[in-house]
């Protein structure tokens, strides 16, 4: 792992030892496949197994659910790990542990968690989750799908966009509002009639990643598919809060990957008789980027000591992910500066992590979004709404 300040003296034996794993898993296993996935717009199925095998869903949940109840760090730096490999593949765990399994451990029922989790957490069972629709996704309150009751059950009507995993899903947490206007959370099966989910074509970023829309027509549900503890905007944001916190620590494996790349390349291209790494302009590019990596780790590593001690606030969260991927994306365009015209062919990693940073500074909540809760938090003003 890039470590300029010796974070790894801070982390315990089972950190070590899970982050060796994954970054070994990802050395193996992703790292000489992702280019094709990605040049191919091909989400790779059959790592599904591979991550559940190893448990990189929801590890954080507890083993009585089938999850490794790891702390948060070592979770971090598994999405560190993964990212490095490629922000789309991450971005596949992070939808199915924080976005799918956390809502039904913190919304749902017990007899829920123990049917949906331990299958969940195998890779057995995959989900995504559907809060955006097409009219704006930084305004989920805005939203227009409907759960309409009827008899015993539900009735859903409505569409969603930009879903991760939606076309490979087994079941959707889809997020509507009832019949008197408050948000809640439903278990959708994606084989339920009325729902589709057309995958979004064209994508040019995440692009081993599998994303489309759900499109929902009347589309009825059992009573059991409502998670009975959610109940307004707030179980939709508390579940971003848990992706958020895996995103600033994989924004930063993508950052490595980048400057890690520019850095042996600079060394070995010679113009006018000299290696590039030994020009100022250059050196200058690679210093901005190593101290903001450096930077952006003890953020994430502090935040999550906060997290294990539940003291962790939706503020500190915005402030990491906001920073992390903002400061990967940069380094990846200065990466692809120094690798010149090679930067832009996929036969270098950088082009590939610089064109997933654009998505992963977007979802989850935009830059500018992020900015605005921080803002809000500081001033007691807000300028979101
Ligand atoms: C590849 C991919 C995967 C995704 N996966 C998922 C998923 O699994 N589930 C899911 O629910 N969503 C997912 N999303 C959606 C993502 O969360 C949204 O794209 C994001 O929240 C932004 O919404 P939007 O695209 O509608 O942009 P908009 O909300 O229309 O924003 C457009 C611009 O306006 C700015 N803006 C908006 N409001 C304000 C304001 N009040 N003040 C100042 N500026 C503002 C934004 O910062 C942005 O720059 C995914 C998106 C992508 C691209």
């Amino acid at each position: 792992m890039l470590d300029f300040y010796s974070i790894e003296s801070l982390l315990t034996p089972e950190q070590r030892a899970i982050r060796d794993a994954v970054r070994e898993f990802v050395d193996g296993e992703i790292l000489p496949n992702v280019r094709g996935w990605w040049d191919r717009h091909e989400f790779p199925a059959a790592i599904k197994d591979q991550f559940g095998a190893i448990g990189l869903f929801g590890p954080t949940l507890p083993q009585e659910y089938g999850c490794a109840g790891i702390d948060n760090i070592a979770y971090g730096l598994i999405n560190y790990e993964l990212e490095r490999g490629d922000s789309g593949l991450r971005s596949f765990a992070s939808v199915q542990g924080a976005l799918v399994m956390y809502p039904f451990f913190a919304y749902g029922s017990e007899d829920q968690r123990r049917k949906y989790l331990p299958d969940l957490a195998a890779g057995r069972l995959i989900g995504c989750f559907g809060l955006t629709e097409s009219d704006g996704g930084s305004d989920p309150g805005a939203m227009r799908t409907r759960a309409r009751r009827d008899g015993d059950g539900w009735i859903l009507s409505g569409s969603k966009t930009w879903i991760t995993n939606s076309p490979i899903a087994d079941i959707a947490i889809v997020w509507a509002k009832d019949d008197e206007g408050v948000v809640r959370g439903f278990i959708v099966p994606t084989d339920a009639t009325g729902y589709s989910a057309p995958t979004i074509e064209s994508k040019m970023s995440l692009r081993a990643s599998s994303t489309g829309e759900i499109v929902l027509q009347d589309c009825r549900v059992g009573h059991e598919a409502l998670l009975p503890d959610s109940g307004g905007l707030r179980s939709p944001l508390g579940c971003l809060t848990q992706a958020r916190y895996g995103i600033s620590w994989g924004a930063l494996g993508a950052l490595e990957a980048v400057y890690t790349c520019a850095r042996d390349y600079a060394a070995t291209r010679t113009t006018f008789g000299k290696p590039i790494a030994g020009r100022q302009l250059v050196q200058d590019k690679l210093v901005r980027m190593l101290t903001d990596h450096t930077l952006g780790l003890l953020m994430s590593y502090q935040l999550g000591r906060l997290k294990d001690e539940n003291k962790m606030t939706f503020a500190q969260v915005s402030m990491a992910k906001r920073n992390n991927v903002r400061v990967a994306l940069n380094g990846a365009r200065l990466a692809r500066e120094i690798l010149g015209g090679n930067g832009i062919t996929t036969e270098y990693p950088v082009i590939r992590h610089l064109l997933n940073l654009e998505t992963v500074d977007t979802y989850e909540g935009t830059h500018d979004i992020q900015t605005l809760i921080i803002g809000r938090e500081i001033t007691g003003l807000g300028a979101l709404e």
